[in-house]
Formats: C-alpha cells, sequence, structure tokens
C-alpha cells in the first residue's frame, strides 16, 4: 500500500494548526488547532472528518509546542490515524521565511534546519515556532519524511527591480535587506484555480491577487510568475490590514523616536499590532466595522475609506506593472467574504475594464466564482484560498517524486 496521508502542521509562536488530508481524493480526514500555548488557558480543539466522530476539546495548559503536537497526536491515534498509521506519506510544514536559498518546496535534514534558523532575524515572530514544530514533528516520527513549504518561495521569482529597496547596496547585502514577500503558497493556489476559472493555463494569464485576510497583500502575477508583491523584508509592508500599518514613511520610525521618545520595540509594537484597522478605528474585524459603519460611526467609516483607497492603489500599480490584466482576484476572510469591500475596491474603474456585477458580487458561496458583468473586460474574481491544501500538495509531490 503506498500511503497517501499528509499532515500539514503550521505552527505559530503560540499556536499549531493542523489538518490531515488524504492525497488520494484530496480529502480532509481531520482538522484542528491547539491555542495559546504556554498559558494556563491553552486549548485544543479537534475534528475528525472521517467516521463523523464529531469535535473535540481538551483544556488545560500545553507546556510548549512539545506538549502541544503530543496531544495532537494523542487525538489522532485516538480516531485511529496517528502519526505511526503506516498511511501517513509525509509531514508538510509551513516555514514563512526561506530567505533566498529555500525557494522550493524542501525536504528537511540538518542543513535545511539551520538556514531556516539562520533566517530567524528576518522572521522573528515566526521562524523559531516553525523550527520547533519540524524538530517536534522528527522526535516523533524520526523516520517520516518532513518537508517544508515556504510563504516566500513564490515571490521568489520577482525580478530584481522588484525585490531590490533603493539603499546602499552593500549595506541591504550584508543584512540580506530585500523584499521577499509573505502569503506565497496562498498567492500560488489562488492564482492557478483562478487560471482554471478563467479556462486557461497559468502561463496565458495576467492577474492581480488580493489576499485580503487580517494580515493582507497584494501581488501581480504574469504567467504564473510573481512579478512584485505588496510585503517586503518583513509581512508589515503594503496593504491596510488588521493591526499592521502596511506602507509608511520610514521617517515615521525616527520620528516617534526622537519626538515621542519611543524604543525600536515600541514602535515596531505599535506598527505590527496596534496599527491599521485596529488602531484607525478600535476594531480589525471588517464585519464589525461595517456593523458600526451603518450606525453612522465615524472612525469606522474613516478606518474603511483608508483601506479601500491603500487597496485601489495596489490595483493600479499592479496593473501597470502588467501591463494587461486577465482578472482581478480577491481571496482570504475578507477577500472571500467582504461583497462591499470588493464593490469599493473596483469603484470607479471602469476606465481600466474593471466591475463588479452587484447581484454576482453579493451571491456569496464556497466555490471560486465570478463576479464581474459578462462584458467587462477585465474580469473580477472570488477564489477561496486553501493554503493547508496547497502544503499537502507540494510535500506530497515532492515525496512522490524521490
Ligand atoms: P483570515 O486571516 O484570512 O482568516 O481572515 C480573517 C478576517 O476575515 C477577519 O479578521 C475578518 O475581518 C474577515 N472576515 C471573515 N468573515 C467575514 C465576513 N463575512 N465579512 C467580512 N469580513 C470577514
Amino acid at each position: 500500500m503506498t500511503p497517501t496521508r499528509v499532515l500539514v502542521l503550521n505552527s505559530g509562536s503560540s499556536s499549531v494548526k493542523y489538518q490531515l488530508i488524504d492525497m488520494a481524493d484530496r480529502s480532509r480526514l481531520a482538522v484542528g488547532l491547539a491555542e495559546r500555548i504556554g498559558e494556563e488557558t491553552s486549548a485544543l480543539h479537534h475534528e475528525p472528518l472521517a467516521g463523523g466522530g464529531g469535535k473535540r476539546e481538551r483544556h488545560g495548559r500545553l507546556a510548549d509546542h512539545d506538549a502541544a503536537l503530543e496531544a495532537v497526536a494523542e487525538e489522532l491515534a485516538a480516531d485511529g490515524m496517528g502519526l505511526d498509521s503506516p498511511e501517513l506519506a509525509v509531514i508538510g510544514h509551513r516555514v514563512v521565511h526561506g530567505g533566498l536559498k529555500l525557494t522550493v518546496p524542501t525536504l528537511v535534514d540538518d542543513a535545511v534546519l539551520k538556514e531556516i534558523e539562520r533566517l530567524i532575524p528576518v522572521a522573528p515572530l515566526h521562524n523559531p515556532a516553525n523550527v520547533t514544530g519540524i524538530r517536534t514533528a522528527q522526535r516523533l516520527r524520526p523516520d517520516l519524511p518532513q518537508v517544508a513549504v515556504f510563504d516566500t518561495a513564490f515571490h521568489s521569482a520577482m525580478p530584481e527591480h522588484a525585490a531590490r529597496y533603493a539603499i546602499d547596496v552593500e549595506t541591504a547585502d550584508a543584512h540580506r535587506v530585500r523584499r521577499y514577500g509573505f502569503h506565497g503558497t496562498s498567492h500560488a493556489y489562488v492564482s492557478r484555480k483562478a487560471a482554471e476559472l478563467l479556462g486557461k493555463d497559468p502561463s496565458e494569464v495576467n492577474l492581480i491577487v488580493l489576499h485580503l485576510g487580517n494580515g493582507a497583500s497584494a501581488s501581480a502575477v504574469r504567467g504564473g510568475r510573481c512579478e512584485d508583491t505588496s510585503m517586503g523584508l518583513t509581512p508589515l509592508e503594503g496593504l491596510v490590514m488588521g493591526t499592521r500599518s502596511g506602507d509608511i514613511d520610514p521617517a515615521v520610525v525616527f520620528h516617534l523616536g526622537r519626538v515621542a521618545g519611543m524604543s525600536m520595540d515600541e514602535v515596531d509594537e505599535l506598527l505590527n499590532k496596534r496599527s491599521g484597522l485596529l488602531g484607525l478605528c478600535g476594531d480589525n474585524d471588517m464585519r464589525q466595522i461595517r456593523r458600526r459603519m451603518a450606525e453612522g460611526d465615524a472612525a469606522a467609516r474613516l478606518a474603511f475609506d483608508i483601506y479601500i483607497h491603500r487597496l485601489k492603489k495596489y490595483i493600479g500599480a499592479y496593473y501597470a506593472v502588467l501591463g494587461t490584466v486577465d482578472a482581478v482576484v480577491f481571496t482570504a476572510g475578507v477577500g472571500e467574504n467582504s461583497a462591499p469591500v470588493r464593490e469599493a475596491a473596483v469603484a470607479g474603474l471602469a476606465e481600466l475594464g474593471l466591475a463588479v456585477d452587484g447581484e454576482l458580487n453579493a451571491a456569496g458561496g464556497k466555490e471560486a466564482r465570478l463576479i464581474s458583468p459578462s462584458y467587462a473586460r477585465v474580469k473580477v474574481a472570488v477564489v477561496p484560498t486553501d493554503e493547508e491544501l496547497e502544503i499537502a500538495e507540494q510535500s506530497y509531490a515532492l515525496v512522490a517524486s524521490r
């Protein structure tokens, strides 16, 4: 029997998300989340999807990622799908930063782990947790291949003129300062699916992909390759996000240091955690912002307008980068669910061939779909992202090709 199952692990700083996927039919066998790892209030939410066992919860401290993954392994074992199962082919790990060297899905060995660790200074929030997740999984199943799939990988095709900041080259190179881009697994998956929806090969289409979740990024994709993306050295650059500022004059940092006496860490925390929609109006959930707008709340209205203004600037910029555009594609929590955001983002862009059909836009649904009127020169699409499936696909393809 050829093993066909992939366990996908997405280890964050205090959480582990996981999915067990059977690549024979792309079905989800189990999904879950361990959260607040390291705190007294840790919880594990586990849902077996095969066999109909129903959701299970565990509460109580999970001391570290080791303890969390062990608990996950126990839950899977209780469903007869444990890590010792001969049907498990590979564990696929989401790794946020692969830098310049790790640009394709990679079988993890000591050298690869060292490289992921070496990149911690440019991904201090994410790469340490990713390393811990891999080490724990290795300890639990030493004989099983572990594959790292990098969030930066899709963007490694970016040309130098998009990847470099206009700063002193020696300083930049000495400290690996350049634009890496993130959400790459999502941009890759969504651009492939969008091409499918258009009935074309990815190599034949130019797309503007808007991944609008709590984190948000845009990318310009020409013929399946990333030509530019809005996140840079870190996931702070670009669009207005739930709690991150996105683009800002770097002099704001000096100004806050000199005038407000804030430390580097304080400014870092301000721009990453207390900015974006949250900083502007006190809420980072688009649903809540829309509710407040309906009640005439001015701060929520302004936050929405700033969010949309930035989005429009990126649509325009990437239109210019690509020259011709086949579709603008919305994905992730806000992009998939918020018809008002989609409508506002393309409003007034008829000269660029862009429009949404009110009814199609409002219709909702879980499938990839077009929301532009049939006459539109440039299509507008909603394509639900599936980063876990993409990680499973890439991990499985790598071990199957060995
Ligand atoms: P993600 O990071 O992709 O999981 O997206 C999370 C974000 O999606 C949340 O913070 C919400 O702002 C947003 N979201 C989820 N559902 C909806 C909805 N029905 N309408 C508007 N925004 C939504």
